[in-house]
């Protein structure tokens, strides 16, 4: 599905709580009034709609990306609390029982307690969780704890806003309003159902098992899995899957990793993990011929759709996983076209695979540059950062234009990367690039 389709079914989705509610011609209030009760659809429309966002639908992590739909998650999350806070201190009409001759609520604002505490309790939740995911840095407990307080509190902003909708919303009176509201909350219900149920149980179906685990660099690891069932996994050069090592499936013990093989490879899938917390710190534990789930696979840093004369893959540290991937994936099937691969790191020891790299440069005619922030002395490839000055001197051509980029690493390096090769002249659409970060 293409991402502009994506976008129009989004937008319909927020908008049509409103649309719904204009085309009811309803005796119009204040301004003030209409917008306290166009801030409080739009909020939980935007709130609701969400849900398509993290539902985990490949259709559109394929598409949109992990990146721009976790950057959209938390702009439109953001935008739905200011407007859901304002909400209720616009009206202007009297907050009274509405008289007998009021039927269409024109001069009164419900204030019957039963029908606005659901109301009360998604407004004082829907800030809280926001307010708390732009801190999670700074609160002290386990991504997984993390994860599964946000989940509930986000369902019960769901739950709970519906509900005030339909008690208290002038609106929401009117038969096509309620089947909205509903086919909206219907929604977000299957988003859960999708990851926590139906996802886990087609997991059980198609097992994996660890054939093997080998440190490559410094703190970090290579997994490869094996099938157990003769059932094939499809996926592009440079994606990613949600990987469960011991778990049963229904658990919410999963991390996201690139898949740093080559389709091409065969059914065994490699991952190169760098050691960071409290799971991946333990991955040299794993026995060979525990089990293991994927859900996958996700994610749009691949090459395929996207044909250029040539192309770039800029790796920071463990970013290089998709992009080995890439790089596997192009040797495997021949093609030809010129690549090079900027690699940054900060020390010798952390580079993965250089013999591979060094053969891909010989074979392939890969143009491989090395980047150490800490070089040993006898080093004599480039030193420091990725700098927008060696970004200038390896893509600054005019054919480098036409190229297509694939970044993976730090967010702020992946920033700065961005930035000096659209000041080149490089389309954004030519530029793919993948964070690691999930929030
Ligand atoms: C699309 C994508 C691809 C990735 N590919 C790779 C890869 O190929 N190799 C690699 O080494 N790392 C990769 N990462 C990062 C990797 O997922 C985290 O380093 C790992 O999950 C950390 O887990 P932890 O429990 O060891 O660390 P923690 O200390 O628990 O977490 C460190 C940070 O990792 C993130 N994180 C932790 N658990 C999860 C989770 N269950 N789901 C989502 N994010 C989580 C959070 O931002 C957290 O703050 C990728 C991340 C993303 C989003």
């Amino acid at each position: 599905m293409p991402v502009r389709l994506l976008i129009i079914l989004y937008l319909f989705a927020t908008l049509l709580p409103l649309c719904s509610a204009w085309l009811q011609g309803l005796a119009p209030r204040s301004i003030a009034d209409e917008l306290a009760s166009g801030a409080g659809s739009l909020a939980l429309a935007v709130i609701l709609a969400e849900f398509v966002l993290l539902g985990r639908y490949r259709f559109v992590t394929r598409r949109a990306g992990t990146d721009i739909v976790m950057r959209m998650h938390q702009l439109l999350a953001r935008s739905a609390a200011v407007l859901a806070v304002i909400h209720p201190f616009f009206y202007t009409t009297r907050r009274a029982p509405a008289p007998d001759w009021d039927v269409s609520r024109q001069f009164s604002v419900t204030h019957d307690f039963s029908a606005i505490w659901p109301g009360i309790i998604a407004w004082l939740l829907l800030p809280t969780l926001v307010l708390m995911a732009i801190g999670r840095n700074a609160l002290a407990y386990r991504y997984e704890t993390w994860r599964l307080v946000h989940g509930l509190g986000a369902a019960l902003i769901a739950v709970f806003g519906v509900l005030h909708a339909l008690r208290a919303g002038r609106y929401s009176a009117d038969p096509v309003m309620v089947y909205v509201w509903l086919v909206l909350l219907g929604g977000v219900l299957f988003a859960f159902a999708y990851v926590y149920v139906l996802t886990p149980a087609a997991q059980l179906r198609r097992p994996w098992r660890v054939a093997a685990v080998r440190p490559i660099a410094k703190k970090t690891w290579e997994v490869t899995l094996r099938p157990e069932r003769d059932t094939a996994f499809h996926y592009r050069a440079g994606q990613f899957a949600w990987l469960n090592l011991g778990h049963n499936p229904f658990s919410l013990q999963e991390n996201p990793f690139s898949i740093s093989s080559s389709p091409a490879s065969g059914s065994e899938v490699g991952f190169i993990i760098k050691e960071q917390g409290d799971f991946t710190r333990t991955i040299g534990q794993v026995q060979p011929g525990s089990r293991a789930y994927l859900d996958g696979p996700h994610g749009h840093l691949t090459i395929k759709d996207h044909p250029a004369p040539g192309i770039a893959l800029i790796a920071g540290g463990v970013g290089i996983a998709p992009l080995l991937s890439i790089l596997r994936d192009l040797r495997a099937t021949r093609d030809t076209r010129p690549t090079t691969l900027l690699y940054g790191n900060r020390s010798e020891d952390q580079i993965v695979y250089p013999d591979e790299l060094e053969s891909l440069a010989r074979d392939h005619g890969t143009h491989l540059i090395h980047v150490l922030s800490e070089p040993p002395e006898d080093w004599s490839g480039e030193t420091g950062m990725v700098s927008p000055d060696l970004l200038r001197a390896e893509f600054g051509g005019e054919e480098h234009k036409h190229w297509l980029y694939v970044l993976c690493g730090p967010p702020a390096m992946i920033e700065s990367i961005e930035n000096t090769l659209m000041a080149l002249g490089v389309p954004s659409g030519k530029i793919l690039s993948e964070r690691f970060s999930y929030d």
